[in-house]
């Protein structure tokens, strides 16, 4: 039976708009899906590093981005409730580009529109299955139809459908964190740093509160801490997050004429320290649906981008080689492995020293005072 497709992504955040997009560019026939109708929400920090600004630029959508509202960030604050406080500043490490925070609604609905211009779409559609041969993965299933393909592309996120179907184990509490996120206006001392509070409460995680929009002294504010803690202490999340703002002596005052925007929303973060496996027989999977995210920081989206190009890569080279088995795909896996490893042991190593609430304060004793160890740590966030 011929094929509808040569690439279906399932799942249109960051990681499937970038892999579709890329693969569109290429001449390559997609069929990108997503269950949602853009724009959409997506509970997140929607911090944008200035590392994933210059891989914006480079791919050309940077421009179309910053289009969207958005706040420049200068710097990261950092607290701690023995050491104090300290500033990293963007300057430590570079001089052309800044980072920003910009709501996702905004963000992955430029980054749809964009893939939108190069493959074919179907927003609103939910896929519920892989559809399988002989071993290999050939379609995918919708509610009303089965769509033939030679590679899957699985970009559908923490909790989505395509991973699980591979088979793949996609939750470890001591590699996976929870985190939840509303938006609070008027809230006092906003600046255009990004704030990240190491709080008693919070650990092992942390306490962000990153602005939005300056002129209403708006702002995202969340926390995550490890899956594992949330159930040993049973932490009732949003509870948490309602309870530092009003009464936690360090924001009380701040947030004392503050609104709550939104809802409070949570969702799940697979820390890319546990090893997935990410090829498969005419399938492969990128971003959250990968298990990616850095386990220092928290963050995805640099990520989802970085396994996303990736994946396009390799699947062009399977098209030429007309050979979309494991063994063909698992040059995705290894590049992925060869460029984010590295990067996501240093992270895995400082997160689990971290846990010590010792070891925790010496870190901070020492970022304080060593410009050494902040520009480690801006090379990390910028
Ligand atoms: C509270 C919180 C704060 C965070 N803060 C930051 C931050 O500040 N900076 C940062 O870089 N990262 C942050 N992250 C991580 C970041 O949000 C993710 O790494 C990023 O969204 C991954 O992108 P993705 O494209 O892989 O997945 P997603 O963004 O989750 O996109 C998956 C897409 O798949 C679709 N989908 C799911 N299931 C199906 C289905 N069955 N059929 C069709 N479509 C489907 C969804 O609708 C969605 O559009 C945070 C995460 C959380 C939870």
């Amino acid at each position: 039976m011929s094929n509808d497709y040569d690439v279906i992504v399932v799942g249109a955040g960051p990681a499937g708009s970038i892999c579709a997009r890329s693969l569109g560019i290429a001449g390559v026939q997609v069929l990108l899906i997503d269950k949602a109708q853009f724009p959409r929400d997506k509970a997140c920090g929607d911090f944008i590093s200035a590392r994933l600004c210059d891989q914006m630029r480079r791919l050309g959508l940077y421009d179309a981005v910053k289009k969207v509202p958005h706040c420049l960030i200068e710097d990261l604050l950092f607290s701690h409730p023995k050491v104090g406080s300290f500033y990293v500043k963007e300057s430590l490490n570079r001089e052309s580009s800044t980072g920003f925070v910009c709501r996702r609604k905004h963000l992955d609905a430029v980054l749809f529109e964009e893939a939108e211009k190069c493959v074919d779409v179907l927003a609103g559609v939910k896929v519920k299955g892989l559809v399988m041969e002989n071993g290999q993965v050939i379609g995918v299933q919708t509610e009303d139809r089965t769509i033939r393909t030679k590679v899957v592309v699985g970009a559908d996120g923490a909790n989505g459908v395509t991973a699980k179907a591979l088979g793949v184990e996609t939750f470890d509490e001591n590699h996976h964190a929870v985190a939840v996120r509303s938006y609070y206006s008027n809230i006092k001392g906003l600046t255009s740093s990004v704030e990240l509070h190491f709080l008693d409460q919070v650990q092992p995680g942390y306490f962000w509160i990153f602005p939005v929009d300056l002129a209403a002294g708006e702002a995202n504010v969340g926390l995550g801490i490890l899956s594992r803690d949330v159930r040993y202490r049973d932490l009732k999340m949003k509870q948490l997050l309602s309870d530092l703002v009003k009464e936690h002596p360090q924001f009380r005052e701040r947030f004392a004429e503050a609104h709550c925007s939104e809802p409070i929303k949570g969702w799940s973060l697979p820390f890319g320290s546990k090893r997935r496996s990410l090829a498969f027989n005419g399938a492969v999977l990128i971003g959250d649906a990968a298990g990616l995210i850095d386990p220092m920081s928290g963050e995805g989206i640099e990520n989802a981008f970085r396994s996303a190009e990736c994946a396009s890569l390799k699947i062009q080279k399977a098209l030429i080689a007309n050979d979309f088995s494991q063994s063909s795909l698992a040059e995705y896996e290894k590049a992925v492995e060869a460029m984010l490893r590295p990067e996501l042991r240093k992270g895995y190593l400082i997160q689990k020293v971290s846990r010590s609430p010792f070891c925790l304060k010496l870190i901070f004793s020492l970022l304080k005072h060593s410009r050494t160890g902040r520009r480690v740590i801006a090379n990390k966030f910028f």
